[in-house]
């Protein structure tokens, strides 16, 4: 029907667009609600170390109970991202994972912390001296920070961006290239920018084990070249046991997955630090 008029076709992306454009509105002014009246919980999703079976360290992950609109990052974040609301929003996450990293770090001494820093505030001049006065602040060691970014944010190759991740990778804390295979996962990033660890999105882990996997040979020959760049990998949505056998075979030392843990509370987390897994 939309075929044979045009004018159906239009209405119909009209109407999308709209719904789209109200969404993100009502998610926008939910947002600076919730920042004034502090809505947002931080929790933490385990990183496996595979040699020990033990919790090596854990993902920071913004959770909004109150949500009306989206209670899903993957859809708010970048919301808060366009309006600019994720300054505050990346300031609030970064000074609770800071408060919660001091508190475990009394508990165990293995642990570290690794959050999600957005683009928008990597580019922006005040942002290393800003996790520099939290370092001195919570008197953290920076080596049990890591800040994990997406690709979009070496793209522009924006110079603030670059002085600022070699600024922060001086200072001790590692580098995460997060959803590594979804983008545009270029080579020249891995040789350009100070990059310790490399993610691979679950968007693979998914497909490695179906039959004749290209996805399979092709983790295979990352976990080679990453190797040959001293840079580790972080395997992530690992949800079966094929998948955690498999990344054991092609000698991956860090997974992360609903498999092992879901993300869970700062209390949870806490009581999990000195368990071992079973795969
Ligand atoms: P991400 O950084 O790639 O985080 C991993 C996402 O995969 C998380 O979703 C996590 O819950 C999910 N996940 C972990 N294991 C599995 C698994 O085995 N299977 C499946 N299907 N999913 C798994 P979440 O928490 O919904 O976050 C989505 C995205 O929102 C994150 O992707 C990140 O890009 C963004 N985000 C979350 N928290 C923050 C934050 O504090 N700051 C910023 N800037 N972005 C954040
Ligand atoms: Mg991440
Ligand atoms: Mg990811
Ligand atoms: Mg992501």
């Amino acid at each position: 029907r939309a075929k044979r008029s045009p004018q159906l076709q239009y209405c119909f992306f009209e109407d999308n667009m709209q719904e789209a454009f109200l969404s993100k509105y009502k998610i926008e002014s939910e947002l600076r609600h919730a920042i004034e009246h502090d809505e947002f919980v931080l929790h933490y999703q385990p990183i496996i170390d595979m040699q020990s079976k033990r919790v090596a360290g854990a993902e920071a992950l913004i959770r909004w109970p109150q949500a009306l609109t989206s209670k899903n990052p993957g859809v708010f974040i970048p919301v808060a991202e366009e309006s600019g609301l994720i300054q505050a929003i990346g300031k609030w996450v970064l000074q609770q994972a800071f408060r919660d990293l001091q508190k475990r770090l009394k508990e165990v001494d293995f642990t570290y912390v690794s959050v999600n820093v957005s683009p928008c505030q990597l580019c922006e001049s005040g942002f290393f001296s800003y996790v520099e006065s939290l370092i001195k602040q919570y008197e953290v060691p920076a080596s049990a920070l890591v800040f994990e970014v997406t690709e979009t944010a070496l793209l522009s190759e924006d110079t603030v961006t670059l002085n600022t991740l070699n600024s922060l990778h001086d200072l001790g804390i590692r580098i995460a290239l997060d959803d590594f295979g979804t983008g545009f996962s270029s080579i020249s990033h891995l040789l350009s920018c100070p990059i310790d660890i490399v993610k691979i999105d679950k968007s693979i882990i998914q497909n490695i084990t179906c039959p004749n996997s290209k996805h399979k040979n092709m983790l295979e020959g990352l976990t080679y070249l990453l190797s040959q760049l001293n840079i580790s990998i972080i395997a992530e949505g690992i949800e079966t046991q094929e998948q955690s056998a498999l990344c054991q075979r092609l000698g991956i030392k860090l997974t992360q997955g609903f498999l092992y843990y879901r993300p869970a509370s700062e209390v949870e987390l806490q009581l999990l630090l000195n368990n071992t897994i079973e795969q």
